[in-house]
């Protein structure tokens, strides 16, 4: 812990600023967190059902999820997991093909014999590679997979995936970032997914009641409007006045920080030449069980949607009251049509779409669809992105970042998020005790605002 106390500002409550606050307060620092909405928990925000609390985007932790794993463990929490072995499916051609095992490969009607042998080789091929192939943060991915896989596996499967996730600007994606998302998914020998009682938000809602019982303060409902660099200090405007902070992490996408950033700080926010991607989707609350599967890609031209996701596989029935959910998503940029089509349209895609999963499908089953989107996401990630992925520390102001642009080649996720910020926090200490401290102090100790929640 540090002989100082510093006073610390902390920009957004999604997981990555929950984190860092909770990090930045157990090293003896005072903390305050900024968030702009009524509820902690970012993208892995919820909706309310019937007195259930349901994610309105799909979350599930992976048994390889190192940091958050090790989080859990810390907040008592890990005892309250569940594991469930989940399958995956393929839409093709207005079959649905199961895609888990060789003989599942065998049959897979959208190849022909050759392409499901080179399938089989490619994804042994792939899993041998243990080493980390850095080179690959150079190479297209669309160029490796056709290289591994040949023209008709790489057109029939993985070109349509690719745009699915990335739209047109799939090309230039990293086959980096690819290798180290199969082996994210393929950690294990089967797949496994996980569940935390009460969800994501449970975290968050730990995380929360943690931040406060050490001295935190939690401003809900208090977008930050604008932040600027002064001498020793950053200087952070929120409900209409300037505080000061000994130092700062922000957790937003960064063309949201660039908006909000002003003066010489808005040069030191590091500018990506890529958009982000942003996503779409229908959650659909049903009576009964859809299909068989977790996770479905839709490899089928002209389907209004790229992925079905029914996460009841996972979560626990009794979270949901007997509910099945079912998470129909596009990824896509937030000035696109997709993104932009109206919620009444999307619904009634939905409801056709489900139908194609299980003829059985009806109408009555639906208990309610609701629709939420996300303008940012992730970054399209450009080759070569090694070099340009933003650093901690917004050049030598005291401003300091741990965001989703910084996740690459790693998969955006709570884990990589808490492992950044456990970095990020851990960093912002080192220069406090090592350099800030040594300078004079510009800072008051922030007035103990609070707000909500
Ligand atoms: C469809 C989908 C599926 C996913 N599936 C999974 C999964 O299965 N497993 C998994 O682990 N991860 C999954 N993820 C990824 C995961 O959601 C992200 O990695 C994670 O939530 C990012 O957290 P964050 O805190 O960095 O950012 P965010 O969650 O975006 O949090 C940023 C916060 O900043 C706040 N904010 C914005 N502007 C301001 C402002 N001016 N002032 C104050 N506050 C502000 C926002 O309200 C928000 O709370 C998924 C994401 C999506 C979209």
């Amino acid at each position: 812990m540090s002989a100082t106390r510093n006073n610390v500002a902390v920009l957004g409550g999604g997981i990555s600023g929950l984190v860092s606050a909770y990090r930045l307060l157990r090293q003896g620092n005072r903390v305050t967190l900024f968030e702009a909405s009524d509820e902690l928990g970012g993208l892995g925000g919820t909706f309310q059902h019937e007195g259930h609390s349901m994610e309105q985007f799909y979350h599930v932790m992976l048994n390889t999820d190192e940091h958050l794993l090790a989080l859990l463990g810390e907040l008592d929490l890990a005892d309250e997991a569940s594991w469930t072995e989940t399958k995956m499916g393929f839409l093709y051609d207005k079959t649905l093909y199961p895609f888990n095992t060789p003989v599942d490969l065998l049959g897979f009607g959208g190849l022909s014999i050759a392409g499901r042998i080179r399938t089989a080789f490619g994804g042994a091929y792939i899993a041998k590679m243990l080493n980390d192939p850095k080179g690959l943060d150079q190479l297209s991915v669309s160029e490796w997979l056709e290289g591994i896989f040949g023209a008709e596996v790489f057109e029939q499967l993985w070109r349509p995936l690719l745009r699915a996730k990335f739209g047109d600007m799939y090309e230039n994606v990293p086959a980096y970032w690819f290798w180290t998302r199969l082996r994210r998914e393929k950690g294990s020998a089967k797949e496994v997914k996980g569940y935390v009682n009460g969800g994501y938000r449970r975290i968050a809602d730990r995380l929360r009641t943690e931040i406060r019982r050490m001295g935190g303060v939690v401003r809900m409902r208090t977008p930050v409007y604008a932040i600027q660099d002064a001498p020793n200090a950053i200087q952070i405007n929120a409900e209409g006045r300037w505080e000061s902070f000994d130092t700062a992490v922000s957790t937003l996408p960064l063309p949201l920080l660039r908006e909000i950033s002003r003066g010489r700080l808005d040069q030191a926010i590091p500018q990506l030449k890529v958009p982000y991607q942003g996503v779409v989707n229908a959650v659909a609350i049903l009576k009964k069980r859809l299909q068989p599967n977790y996770w479905n890609a839709i490899v089928q031209k002209g389907f209004p949607f790229q992925g079905l996701v029914e996460t009841t596989h996972v979560v626990p029935m009794s979270q949901t009251g007997g509910r099945h959910l079912v998470y129909l998503l596009n990824y896509c940029g937030k000035d696109s049509e997709t993104y932009r089509q109206v919620d009444g349209d999307i619904k009634f895609q939905a409801v056709k779409a489900m139908k194609a999963f299980n003829p059985k499908f009806a109408q009555e089953w639906v208990e309610d669809i609701k629709v939420f989107r996300a303008p940012y996401v992730e970054p399209v990630w450009p080759l070569g992105y090694l070099k340009d992925k933003p650093r901690m520390r917004c050049g030598s102001t005291r401003l300091y970042l741990a965001t989703t642009a910084q996740c690459y080649p790693q998969v955006n996720s709570w884990n990589t998020m808490v492992g950044i910020a456990n970095d990020v926090a851990a960093r912002m200490q080192f220069d406090m005790d090592n350099i800030y401290n040594s300078e004079p102090r510009a800072t008051e100790a922030s007035p103990s605002l609070v707000h909500a929640g």
